[in-house]
């Protein structure tokens, strides 16, 4: 699995790559503009430069990948809101697609009082349009496994499979696994044998090929709360178990996957909380744990 955290775009979005090596991350995740906002500027052309200046001497840094807005809802059926929240998911994907990131997630949405099937029905249709509007060869645009708070979609794996087989999108669409949702929704990742039976049930509904990228957050909350709150690995209740299983399943090690735990700002670096984390989880690795013994 490449190992890695949501990194800080302070002072300009090529910052990124100095500050997960920094951290130490194998991989890194970004906001391309801010997340809390609707419109951003265009990427200044010098801005492009120094992206992919840095991105050329970190080449150990791989694979990046986007997030988009938390504003956006795509499953309104409000059509103002639908619209821009359309508009919106479009501007990410064209910066993920300029920036050369090749995943983009979103949150699924809300379906507000609706009802879930009008939900992912309006889902459907912004996809649909997306994908029709970019170029085939855009960022994998990837829908985020759910906590289920409120009125929020995709907290079911069946809601997930039921949008992407309702799309024209094919493998253009895909899936990013945040186990803390994941467990909150009700789906178990406490032992190793619990992740296996979380992971054949991705497997029957979705299908594994879907899986492109994943989340790393331990949850405040217990399996089935449906309440999102991460927290940092080992402290929270799915357990080492669980993460050890994740980290050294083999069939995710070329997997990019991101920390969204709580950090001590923007230059959280070497001594940081994201770099702790990544060292609780590099000390699950089996590689990690057979050089130990060796030792000894
Ligand atoms: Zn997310």
């Amino acid at each position: 699995m490449r190992l890695g955290a949501v990194i800080s775009t302070a002072g300009g979005l090529h910052n990124v790559f100095r500050r997960a090596h920094q951290v130490g991350c194998d991989s890194l995740m970004l906001f391309t503009k801010n997340n809390r906002q609707w419109d951003a500027p265009p990427i200044p052309t010098d801005q492009l430069s120094l992206w992919f200046a840095e991105r050329d001497s970190h080449p150990d840094l791989w694979p990046l990948a986007a997030h988009a807005s938390y504003l956006i809802n795509i499953a309104s059926t409000d059509d103002a809101l639908w619209l821009r929240s359309y508009q919106a998911l479009r501007i990410e994907a064209e910066r993920a697609f300029l920036l050369e990131i090749p995943t983009l997630t979103f949150h699924p949405g809300s379906h507000t009082n609706a009802g879930e099937e009008a939900g992912l029905a309006r889902i459907v249709d912004a996809l649909d349009r997306l994908l029709e509007e970019m170029p085939a060869n855009g960022p994998t645009i990837c829908l985020e496994t759910m906590a289920g708070q409120g009125t929020n979609l995709g907290y079911r794996f069946e809601q997930i499979e039921w949008v992407l087989s309702n799309t024209e999108g094919g493998e253009r669409l895909g899936v990013c696994f945040d186990p803390c949702h994941v467990f909150v929704a009700g789906y178990d990742l406490r032992t190793a044998e619990t992740y296996e039976a979380t992971m054949a049930e991705f497997d029957r509904v979705i299908g594994l090929g879907r899986l492109r990228c994943f989340h790393l957050n331990d949850s405040k909350n217990g399996l089935g709360s449906r309440k999102d709150r991460h927290t940092h690995i080992g402290e929270g209740e799915i357990s080492l178990a669980g993460f050890s299983a994740l980290v050294n399943d083999p069939r995710f090690s070329e997997h990019p996957a991101h920390l969204e735990t709580p950090t001590d700002g923007p230059d959280d670096e070497g001594a940081g909380r994201n770099a702790a984390n990544l060292q609780v989880l590099r000390s699950l690795l089996d590689r990690h744990l057979a050089a130990e013994r060796e030792e000894v």
